[in-house]
């Protein structure tokens, strides 16, 4: 049988720990947010590559290559592990990076000087010490992942235990000199550590670029679903997700409302307190608004001092009243320290009604309440028997 020969394995995989090291620098200029445990990946890989690559083109007549090329190893395995974690799981691993190198150095020393017996099982053990904690550490990212990126990385750091961990068997049955590169399983599972830590480190380094892509495209969700201002959801994402609402609420056998609330006199706001105070009362609605309305009650912020709110109810009257308790609360308490108003136009969105139509229902109660001297709700009353929207309180 064909065998693959673990140092030419080690020397690819250093190389591989130097691209992947590049490929971090690279991803560290994308997105700022995410340098830090980018840069401990960075450190990490650069580490990898240098122990690897030492430990195959230095000579053989000191075992220092072998304990540099050990550390090397442990220490990186520490640092990309620390990095991984903080992407996928926000954890931050609380004592400082340097013990990352200094820790495993200085134990990897004392068995240096115990014998190639002792240090080999040393070295696999301290790797699968590491290793299965942060494997443990990312089992979240496993069993409940957010997405594929999170759950390969998981998937790949507990396979990386698990090679250390038939690696120790190894070392502690094994009678004979000390290899160069450490593993002592015996063929052909050798020869299949060969390949995998010749392609690991290049993998790991694409794992990492794909779970930081990952965590950029959640927060540019996050962001573009969310009102700067207010906090409160955005249109956009409003829209995203109205049909399928609307389709749930249905089928739960309750009716669909939609609340288009609008600021009274808003520009005489911002005219007596300024720019910032108008939006310090906007923020105040942001906060104010969510608690008097049910929960589960989709809120947006739909224009510069107008939101709506998507409501199920089990009647329309009973959307009517829940307008009606907000723009009393709203009325009763001065807002950032500034006393306003809303009305609020209420219109009722039935089954195979476009929501653009119940929308502009809405508007056209809004618009109602407003000529009706403000400071009120009104429901839509829909034109099919003829009658005009009609004032439901105030
Ligand atoms: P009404 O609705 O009662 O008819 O009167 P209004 O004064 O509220 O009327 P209008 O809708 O015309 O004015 C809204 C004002 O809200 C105009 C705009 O300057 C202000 N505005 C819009 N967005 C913001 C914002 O983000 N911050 C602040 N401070 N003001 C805003
Ligand atoms: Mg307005
Ligand atoms: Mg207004």
């Amino acid at each position: 049988m064909h065998t693959i020969d673990m140092m030419s394995a080690l020397v690819i995989g250093g190389s591989g720990a130097f691209v992947s090291a590049g490929m971090m620098r690279l991803a560290m200029q994308t997105d700022r947010s995410l340098r830090r445990p980018l840069r401990w990946c960075l450190w990490g890989f650069l580490l990898l590559g240098f122990g690897l690559s030492q430990n195959a083109f230095t000579s053989w007549a000191w075992r220092l290559p072998i304990l540099v090329g050990a550390s090397a190893t442990l220490a990186a395995t520490a640092l990309v592990s620390r990095g991984l974690l903080a992407l996928a799981t926000g954890h931050v691993v609380r004592h400082p990076a340097l013990l990352d190198v200094l820790l495993p150095t200085g134990v990897l020393a004392l068995a240096w000087t115990q014998g190639h017996h002792a240090f080999g099982i040393v070295f696999h053990a301290a790797c699968l010490a590491v290793s299965s904690a942060a494997a443990v550490a990312l089992r979240p990212a496993l069993l409940a992942p957010r997405s594929a990126a999170e759950m390969t990385v998981a998937a790949t750091m507990t396979f990386y235990a698990a090679t250390w961990a038939y690696g120790l068997f190894g070392a502690m049955t094994y009678s004979g000199p000390e290899r160069r590169h450490l593993m002592y399983v015996p063929e052909p599972a050798l020869s299949l550590y060969a390949a995998t830590y010749a392609l690991l480190p290049l993998v790991v380094g694409a794992l990492v670029l794909n779970l930081a892509n990952a965590r950029l495209g959640q927060r540019l969700r996050v962001q573009a679903g969310t009102d700067e201002l207010t906090g409160l959801m955005s249109r956009r994402a409003l829209h995203e997700g109205v049909d399928a609402w609307h389709a749930e609420v249905l089928a739960q056998g309750r009716r669909a409302a939609l609340l288009l609330i609008d600021v009274d006199h808003f520009k005489r706001v911002n005219d007596t307190f300024g720019h910032e105070g108008g939006d310090e009362v906007l923020r105040a609605l942001g906060r104010h608004m969510p608690r008097q309305l049910r929960a589960g009650t989709r809120l947006a912020r739909y224009g510069g001092e107008e939101f709506l709110a998507l409501l199920d109810a089990g009647s329309l009257d009973e959307a009517v009243q829940a307008a009606e308790r907000l723009r009393a609360s709203i009325a009763a308490a001065p807002l950032g320290g500034v006393p306003v108003t809303i009305s609020v136009g209420v219109a009722g969105w039935p089954a195979d009604v476009a929501f653009a139509r119940a929308l502009a229902r809405a508007d056209v109660a809004l618009y109602e309440a407003k000529r009706a001297g403000r400071d009120r709700v009104v429901l839509d009353v829909e034109p099919a028997g003829g009658r005009r929207a009609g004032e439901a309180a105030g």
